[in-house]
């Protein structure tokens, strides 16, 4: 039993079901709870007024109004969490430091490191297994290896998580242990944003663990139809709860609870979804040269053919293509995209203008609410055919076909490319297509109120089989 213990919350911001911060507090007479704005982290945001920054500003807020009612209050500090750390263990007498593992390459060096200095001061350093439900080396096949292919992992994933004693545990957090004190700088009373550099912003998502557990409430009304819905981006009847998790408002048990909740394909579909999850931080955890590199090596030899020009268009939603346009507007207003589409626009990227699946990614880490390296890096290598367990390089999604399929009748498109929303059903996948007198009944003239594509997809899917070819 340690006197002072101190929980550092990272992306795991709440305080139920959190696994560093339960044992920090059954481990100790009383614990601190530390929030860091990472200097190393926020430096690369270009973005002033990036929404996502707001969103933890109103997340840890939530946190402190939660920690007054226990007489206590978070701890923050903004530099280097090398040198931030050890000083607040000095300053606050702390003999053990707790928190929840972070697979990402940046964060396992920056963890390391503190644990090496802490370790030579005689400070305990407890890391934890929380953001995922397996991690890294927990499922592996018969020769002990990491799997490269979801089925089976699924499979053997299930198999061991049904062996289980316990299904998902549940990290009670004793707040009567919590230390009884108030931070002078704390997040109600000081600017955080002025001192990290940073204004405030309207998020399209609201902040904190009451939203993040409402919106799991209001998914569990809709959860049955999620195999068949989920793939309408105009629906919206996916969980939107990806940047809850991302930020660990909620916990990935408090997922996967109600995933178990009933076994029908809506709750079983979902559950995959999640697996999917775990798969992706594993591989992330196992194979760190992912983030600069292609899984397989061999399309790191890609000479890809696409241009700058391009590139911008389909960043703005001007590429002639209604539904990558509407996707891209989508991202850009409110930082979200609905999964079917984030397949779509990466693959036209990719396949389509021929650029480079990391230009794309990079994108969409400026942009997502959700942004999540092991996702976002899975989902962009499968997408471009580079990944783990991907998709064949010939599967090359056509966007016409896609639009008909996804969005029959164009009610997404109208919502993003209102330009284009008095093109008929039928023509408003293809408005490039119609005659004259079709623009003019649509008050849009391709060309001026809404561009030519900026491509022509057939010439592109021989020019991308070609180049995928030369390095198989
Ligand atoms: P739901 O459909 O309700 O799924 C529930 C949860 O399962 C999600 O919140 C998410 O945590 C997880 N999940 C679902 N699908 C996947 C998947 N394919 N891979 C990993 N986890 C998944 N997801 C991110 O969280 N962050 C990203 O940066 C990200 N980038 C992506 C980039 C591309 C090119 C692609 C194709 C997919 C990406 N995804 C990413 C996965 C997926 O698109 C989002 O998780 C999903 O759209 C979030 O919406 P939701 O919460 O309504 O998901």
């Amino acid at each position: 039993m340690f006197k002072r213990s101190l929980c550092w919350l990272r992306r795991d911001l709440r305080l139920h079901d959190n696994h560093a911060l339960s044992d920090a507090l059954a481990k100790a007479d009383e614990s601190y709870v530390v929030f860091i704005f990472d200097q190393n982290i926020l430096k690369k945001i270009k973005n002033k007024s990036d929404p996502r920054i707001s969103f933890i500003v109103n997340s840890l807020k939530e946190i402190e109004i939660q920690l007054n009612k226990h007489g206590s209050s978070l701890i923050i500090k903004y530099g280097d969490p090398v040198l931030e750390i050890p000083k607040i263990i000095e300053e606050y007498k702390i003999e053990a430091l707790f928190f929840n593992k972070d697979y990402e390459p940046y964060s396992k060096i920056r963890d390391n490191k503190i644990k090496q200095t802490l370790i030579s001061k005689k400070i305990k350093v407890f890391d934890t297994k929380d953001s995922v439900f397996f991690e890294s080396r927990e499922v592996v096949n018969g020769t002990g290896e990491v799997y490269k292919v979801f089925t089976p992992y699924k499979n053997k994933w299930l198999e061991k998580f049904r062996a289980q004693d316990e299904l998902i545990p549940n990290f009670k957090c004793n707040a009567k242990k919590i230390a009884n004190f108030k931070h002078t700088t704390n997040v109600l009373d000081y600017d955080w944003y002025k001192i990290i550099g940073f204004v405030e912003s309207d998020c399209e998502i609201e902040p904190g663990t009451k939203a993040g557990l409402k919106q799991l409430n209001q998914f569990e009304k809709i959860i049955s139809n999620y195999k068949e819905a989920r793939d309408i981006p105009s629906l919206e009847e996916t969980s939107n709860l990806s940047t809850y998790i991302r930020f660990g408002n909620i916990s990935i048990r408090d997922m996967l609870r109600l995933a178990i909740k009933k076994d029908n394909i809506g709750h079983q579909t979902w559950f995959s979804e999640l697996i999917w999850r775990d798969f992706y931080q594993m591989i992330l955890d196992a194979y760190p040269h992912i983030e600069t590199k292609c899984f397989r090596s061999e399309y790191d030899q890609i000479e890809w053919l696409g241009n700058k020009n391009d590139f911008s268009k389909w960043c703005e939603g001007m590429t002639g293509y209604p539904l990558v346009d509407s996707a891209m507007r989508c991202l850009n207003k409110t930082g979200l995209m609905h999964n079917r589409l984030r397949m779509v626009v990466a693959s036209f990227l990719t396949k389509t203008l021929l650029i480079d699946w990391r230009q794309g990614e990079k994108y969409f880490a400026e942009k997502l609410l959700d942004y999540d390296l092991a996702a976002n890096n899975g989902g962009w290598q499968w997408s471009a055919s580079t990944g783990v367990d991907a998709q064949p390089y010939f599967r090359i999604f056509n966007p016409y076909n896609q639009s008909r399929k996804f969005d029959p009748n164009g009610v997404y498109i109208r919502r993003w490319c209102p330009e284009l929303s008095d093109f008929s059903d039928k023509n408003i996948h293809a408005p490039h297509e119609t005659e004259l007198d079709e623009q003019v009944k649509a008050n849009c003239f391709i060309g001026k109120n809404y561009p030519h594509p900026i491509v022509a997809y057939k010439t592109q899917r021989d020019k991308a089989l070609q180049m995928y070819k030369k390095v198989k």
